[in-house]
């Protein structure tokens, strides 16, 4: 057990190398894609079918995933009521009967990994390993969250008293807590935030990104499977004006948000304006993540990671890498090999085991990216750009992209798809590098690549970031062993996947007792 009591095994990899594994985790997820999906209100265990809207595909728009029914304002209304009157009884359940349910839910979601992956793929646009490790993270919050329910929530903490009295402290659930999540951990988020409130004793109304809806009502549908109390546990697929109907009202008691931060700015002013009691808000928020890169860096280890960090997933991570600073007597060097590397990315369907980059979300996100690339195109210096691939004209896809600029500031905010940013520095300006990264007020996370342990020492100190990575990618980190969150604009803390995770979505309450 580490320092926190935890004994705990991350969930097992796939290794997509071996035909034997991969050939019929294919055949099964094409099997689960033959299927029809349909995503819908979920409140009191009931599905709510409607005919609802078509889903479509982002790597082809021609094909259809499934349908969503959205939720109707009288419906979440509804649901709120339906959680807030089961609140009581789901808090007054065991640590350890919450947390058997969570631990069931882990087992079903790896029972049902290419259904998920399938709908990964499908859905979310994400690449076959992306898909894997999407997976592997739900299942871990799962198993994390309750072993963490299990250490924290299952026997008061007796406190020193004088004589004659007993004082004990306890964590209980809040009461309802509202859950949004976004669409580019359509899996592990959605299924993070849901069994962290359940976890510490709450009833949730959770509300999927509209763009992710299927996934938001299969991962639902398997936690009412797992024992979830249909009356804990209520689902809403919907967008902005379900969202903010569900934080506007009196009876919530808490709020769980990933996203922009934007959405998380205008959540915060909905929940300082309305009535009734004051309520945490656990946000997590975007980034603009640099990387610095000194003349020791290790060139070919610099440049896969900088691949990874900035292109995988399309960019389209939170923890993604934005601007790389690199040392000006290593930047020519550096810049033409990874122009390099570059041109040998492959754009294109996420399904193919050989796609490096697949699309990005839906036709507004592709649109405002393009706006940014042709607005870099005109005033910085193209470093490279990837051929588009074959077969990617019906799809929302984005060819990565590297401009030269001059400095962090010269960007006006997050761009979240593959587009890096470079940026010289020279000897002996670390300091104002890392102060130019504090400036921009994100701080989520930030990569070092020196082969020199003061400098990576010297940036540890003085940069304002959650999560910060020496000579490796940035990307990707693992729950209970890389705990996640930024700090400043890029959230309120505390880490997902982190040992205080739980506390916040908990009340505390003493109890003293005369003997
Ligand atoms: P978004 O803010 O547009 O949407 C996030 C969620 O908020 C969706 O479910 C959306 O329907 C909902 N929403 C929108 N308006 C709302 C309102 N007025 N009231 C309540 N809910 C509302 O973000 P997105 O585009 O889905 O996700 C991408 C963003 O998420 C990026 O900025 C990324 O950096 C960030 N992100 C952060 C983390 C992290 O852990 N820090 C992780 C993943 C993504």
């Amino acid at each position: 057990a580490n320092i926190y009591g935890e004994q705990r095994r991350n969930s097992r990899g796939v290794n997509l190398a071996d035909h034997l594994v991969v050939e019929p985790l294919g055949d099964a997820m094409d099997t689960a894609a033959g299927q029809h999906w349909h995503a819908a209100p979920i409140i009191g265990g009931k599905s709510l079918k409607g005919e609802g809207d078509p889903i479509l595909n982002p790597a082809d728009r021609r094909q259809q995933v499934g349908r969503v029914t959205w939720t109707t304002p009288e419906q979440a209304d509804e649901a709120i009521t339906m959680a807030s009157r089961a609140a009581a009884e789901w808090s007054a359940t065991t640590a350890e009967e919450r947390a058997t349910c969570l631990d069931r839910m882990a087992d079903l979601m790896e029972s049902h990994m290419a259904e998920l992956m399938a709908l990964c793929v499908r859905e979310a646009g994400k690449g076959v390993p992306d898909a894997v490790a999407e997976v592997r993270e739900a299942v871990d919050f799962c198993r994390y969250y309750a072993q963490r329910a299990r250490l924290d929530f299952g026997t008061p903490m007796p406190l020193p008293g004088p004589t004659g009295e007993k004082n004990e402290i306890a964590l209980h659930g809040r009461g309802v807590f509202v859950c949004i999540s976004p669409w580019n951990f359509p899996l592990a988020i959605f299924t993070g935030q849901v069994t962290a409130a359940l976890a510490a004793g709450n009833t949730v109304v959770a509300k999927p990104a509209e763009q992710t809806s299927l996934i938001g009502t299969r991962a639902a549908e398997l936690l009412l499977e797992a024992g979830i109390p249909p009356e804990a546990l209520q689902l809403l697929p919907g967008g902005g004006d379900i969202g903010g109907r569900l934080v506007a009202d009196e009876r919530i008691n808490g709020v769980a948000f990933t996203g922009s931060v934007a959405t998380a700015r205008r959540i915060n002013q909905t929940l300082s304006q309305r009535q009734g009691p004051i309520i945490p808000l656990i946000a997590e928020t975007g980034g603009q993540n640099a990387m610095i890169a000194d003349s020791t860096a290790l060139p070919e280890q610099l440049v896969r990671d900088v691949l990874i960090s900035s292109f995988q997933s399309a960019g389209q991570r939170c923890s993604a890498l934005r601007v790389l600073y690199l040392q000006e007597d290593v930047a020519d060097h550096v810049l033409h090999m990874l122009n390099g590397a570059m041109q040998e990315l492959t754009v294109g369907d996420p399904a193919w085991l050989a796609t490096d980059v697949g699309p990005v979300i839906d036709p507004e996100a592709r649109d405002g990216l393009m706006r940014h690339v042709e607005a870099m195109k005109r005033s910085a210096r193209l470093v490279g750009e990837t051929p588009l691939g074959p077969d990617t004209e019906h799809g929302t896809f984005v060819a990565p992209v590297a401009f030269e600029i001059n400095g962090i500031d010269d960007l006006d905010d997050e761009h979240f798809g593959p587009i890096l940013h470079v940026v010289r520095y020279k000897a002996g300006e670390l300091d104002r590098v890392v102060d130019a990264i504090n400036n921009t007020r994100y701080g989520l996370t930030l990569g070092v690549h020196s082969r020199i342990d003061a400098v990576a020492e010297r940036v540890a100190q003085r940069a304002r970031v959650g999560n910060l990575y020496v000579n490796r990618n940035q990307i990707g980190a693992v729950v209970g062993v890389q705990p996640f969150g930024g700090e400043g604009l890029s959230g309120t803390g505390p880490k997902a996947g982190g040992p205080r995770y739980l506390h916040r979505f908990a009340t505390e309450r003493a109890v003293t007792v005369d003997t």
